[in-house]
């Protein structure tokens, strides 16, 4: 499927202020460390690419939840520590977003300089959408470019409000390759297409779940919302997470997927939730009262790996056990090693963002994979068949 979208580099970048709206909301320590610049990296081809071209590159970003409020904690300084290091140019950092100090740092910028602009969500008119607050920011700038993929969901005054104020918004690289990945799987898939769901409840992933029933040729169910799916079907489940209000949906869901959903026929259980606990393999027909579900069995793995080794196209997301703790991390990693396998063969593998990224980074097996997603919220809405308002607000190519 073909981007639509007016790209970065189909605007004139010479000595315009370019502000480009990312995704800089990396996990930082106690001591204020960047402890994963992931997301960082995966926005520098299009920062560099407005540096090249002479642009005077003005960069927005949120951090975290502050709440509209100053958390100094929650401040991007060590963003702009890390990016002058890995760009080798002394990106400058405004105090605050907006207001008279930034507008005189951005009136002082010369072709090819970076500044860094404070976290937006220091303002509370970021999440609100406001439009006075979208034309502070827009009135910094000649050209707009949203490169933050992981935000696009948000109808945030920056990802959003921003786009009144400019005639043309573009899309930055990695949001271009985000779609393009995510989209065209959904829209032109190469058949068997498959789906890989997991993650902790039924509750955050059924509506992907119905968008996907109707698109893919087999879903493989594991993490916590199996068993609520285990329960429905009338198994005994012990102290394995349960979502009791959504049993009934979990039954409707088995009817209408029939031979298409795939449930695991084995699992690991625990007699605690954590990691020393001690653990027993058991077929879903012998969960023991009192025991708690925490991975995928050996037999689920290799039923799954049948599928995903035929699959010319798999979208994964959501662990399929509690992956953090390392003796219920197996499960998930022995699909990511069937799911790389596949890849190698020729298939096309997306993985969804959030802890499904983090689990196949933590199975070392990230290169193997097709495209793995920057945003979690935004990827799963682009699963569940959601226009995305910060897509929605870039502007078409033959507008
Ligand atoms: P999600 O954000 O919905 O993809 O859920 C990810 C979380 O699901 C991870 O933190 C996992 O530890 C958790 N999870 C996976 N399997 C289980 C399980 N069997 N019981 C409880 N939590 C689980």
């Amino acid at each position: 499927m073909e981007f639509k979208k007016v790209m970065i580099e189909d605007l004139d970048l010479k000595d315009k202020k370019v502000l480009i709206r990312v995704d800089f909301n990396a996990p930082l320590n106690e001591k204020g460390e960047i402890t994963d610049d992931a997301r960082i990296r995966a926005t520098l081809t299009t920062i560099k690419k407005a540096v090249n071209d002479g642009g005077k590159v003005i960069l927005m970003s949120h951090l975290g939840r502050p709440k509209g409020k100053v958390v100094p904690a929650m401040s991007l300084k060590p963003v702009a520590g890390r990016l002058s290091e890995i760009l080798n140019i002394d990106v400058k950092m405004a105090p605050d977003c907006i207001g008279p100090e930034v507008e005189k740092m951005v009136g002082s910028m010369q072709s090819g300089e970076v500044l860094l602009l404070e976290n937006l969500r220091f303002h509370k008119e970021e999440t609100d959408n406001n439009p006075e607050f979208a034309k502070k920011l827009a009135n910094l700038a000649d050209v707009y470019v949203n490169n933050a993929f992981g935000t696009s969901h948000r109808a945030h005054a920056s990802v959003v409000g921003i786009t009144e104020y400019f005639d043309v918004n573009a899309a930055g690289f990695l949001m271009q390759k985000e779609i393009k990945y995510l989209s065209n799987v959904l829209v032109n898939p190469g058949r068997p297409f498959i789906a890989i769901i997991g993650g902790a409840k039924i509750s955050g992933k059924i509506d992907v779940i119905e968008n996907l029933l109707d698109k893919v040729d087999t879903l493989l169910i594991g993490g916590g919302m199996m068993f609520t799916f285990l329960k429905a079907m009338g198994k005994e489940i012990g102290n394995s997470l349960l979502e009791e209000d959504k049993i009934d949906l979990a039954k409707e869901t088995l009817d209408k997927a029939g031979d298409k959903l795939l449930l695991p026929v084995d699992c690991v259980i625990a007699d605690e939730f954590k990691e020393d606990a001690k653990i027993k393999l058991v077929s879903i027909d012998n969960i023991e009262p009192g025991w708690i579900g925490v991975d995928i069995g050996p037999d689920t793995v290799r039923k799954y790996y049948k599928c995903i080794i035929e699959a010319k196209s798999i979208i994964w997301n959501g662990p399929m056990g509690v992956f953090e703790m390392d003796p219920f991390a197996k499960g998930t990693i022995e699909m990511a090693k069937a799911v790389a396998e596949s890849t190698e063969n020729g298939s096309v593998s997306i993985i969804g963002g959030g802890d499904s990224g983090a689990a196949i980074r933590k199975s070392g097996l990230e290169d193997s994979m097709t495209h793995i997603s920057t945003g979690g919220g935004a990827s799963l809405e682009m699963l569940e068949g959601k226009v995305l308002p910060g897509i929605a607000s870039l502007t078409d190519k033959n507008d």
